[in-house]
């Protein structure tokens, strides 16, 4: 037993080495809010996925309470078994309305929703194309399925061309893509996507996680705003983000969500989300779908664009992003780690995104904005950045 723990003392010296081993920022207040407190000290959060503010809006809270109250602290079952809820078959009929899908089957996180949708769709005879910046569970799902696994430049059009034509195959073709990617905020190029789903006969499968709520007139993400929510076959939603929420769920025609009930191990083989967290999800809905969500859509993209701008201006490389999620790229594990510890410094919580996470010379300071960020705290911000990124050129 001894060497065991010996080898994971070094492994974590070598993590330590890197500037890459992790430690948790403990908050002591919400989480959720533009402003937060770690350690006492009061920090401007610009690492949150609450996009439209909505985790500690009013009418979440109260009807979490509600159905708590009603229905208890927990499903205490499986989906399969006993924890099906009448609440449960209304909001996943909801999120197909909401969708304009046939059905919807709601999963506990979007990690586990990857993981089970793919491994219960591919197998060894089919081949998977996917972003080579898809989020770690499409990778994860990818593997635990044991297709093929054919990964693409990012957002490269040609690179998936050139795959899918040399791809032969008896089996199933299955493009799965980020719509908003998480590191680099940037958009796929959905049309393209369409036209090559066609023309090689292949099934799309898209994570709309940090689009959902954000893209599209009527925030149902960025096939929404592309005009291409019919060619999209398995749509993927998380709850835990512009929903405020937690969970996940994935919609489009009956036939599929009736086939992933019964063959998803991460659907089936786990407790059912709790009463609490299905009131949230009903509440958010409703916001999302009404005046109020589209006002809030409005907003976030108004700050996004003029803090890209600004960001720009100074003299960061923001990539490609067009979004609510913004890098600043600062090249170098240690640059990076320097640059988020200064902002923490002065007051602003932006986490850095280190190598292997993302490419060499490519280490970032992510930060993503809430429409619920003031036009004031985001001029904070970018005084503090102006200041800071002057520093390490030593412009001074
Ligand atoms: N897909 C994408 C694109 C994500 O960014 C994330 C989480 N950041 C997930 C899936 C996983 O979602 P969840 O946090 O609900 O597990």
């Amino acid at each position: 037993m001894q060497r065991f723990y010996e080898e994971l003392s070094r492994e974590i010296e070598v993590l330590k080495e890197n500037s890459l081993f992790r430690e948790h920022v403990i908050i002591e207040s919400k989480a959720t809010t533009p402003w937060i407190y770690v350690n006492n000290q009061k920090l401007l959060n610009l690492a949150s996925n609450n996009y439209l503010g909505l985790a500690d809006s009013k009418l979440l809270v109260e009807r979490s309470i509600e159905m708590l109250k009603k229905y208890g602290a927990s499903a205490a079952s499986s989906r399969m078994v006993c924890g099906t809820l009448k609440l449960h078959v209304e909001v996943e009929k909801r999120l197909a309305e909401f969708q304009k899908k046939e059905s919807a089957v709601l999963f506990n996180t979007g990690y586990c929703a990857n993981l089970g949708v793919i491994q219960a769709l591919v197998s060894r005879d089919d081949v998977i194309f996917s972003d080579k910046l898809n989020h770690a569970s499409i990778i994860d799902g990818a593997i635990l399925s044991r297709a093929a696994l054919k990964r693409y430049r990012h957002c490269d059009m040609n690179h998936l061309e050139h795959l899918l034509k040399t791809t032969n195959t008896k089996g199933r073709k299955l493009i799965i893509t980020d719509s908003v990617f998480s590191m680099d905020g940037d958009l796929a190029p959905l049309k393209d996507i369409v036209y090559l789903k066609y023309k090689y006969d292949a099934i799309l499968m898209l994570d709309e996680a940090h689009a959902e709520g954000v893209f599209g007139e009527s925030g149902r993400g960025l096939a929404e705003h592309f005009e291409v929510e019919e060619e999209v076959d398995i749509h993927l939603g998380t709850l835990g983000k512009a929903f405020g929420c937690f969970g996940a769920y994935v919609c489009g025609k009956r036939v599929l969500i009736d086939y992933l009930k019964n063959k998803c191990r991460s659907f089936i083989y786990t407790t059912a989300l709790p009463p609490a967290v299905l009131g949230s999800i009903s509440a958010a809905l409703e916001i999302i779908r009404g005046e109020k969500g589209k006002s809030l859509r409005q907003s976030l993209h108004a700050k996004s664009n003029a803090v890209r701008k600004k960001l720009k201006e100074i003299g960061f490389d923001t990539l490609g992003s067009q979004s609510q999620i913004i890098p600043i790229v600062i090249p170098g594990n240690e640059n990076v780690c320097e640059f988020s510890k200064k902002l923490l410094d002065s007051g602003v919580l932006a986490v850095a995104i280190r190598h292997p996470t993302v490419p060499k010379n490519t280490e970032r300071v992510r930060i993503s904005l809430m429409a619920t960020h003031k036009d004031e705290d985001l001029e904070f911000v970018l005084r503090k950045m102006s200041t800071i990124g002057s520093h390490l050129k030593g412009e001074e």
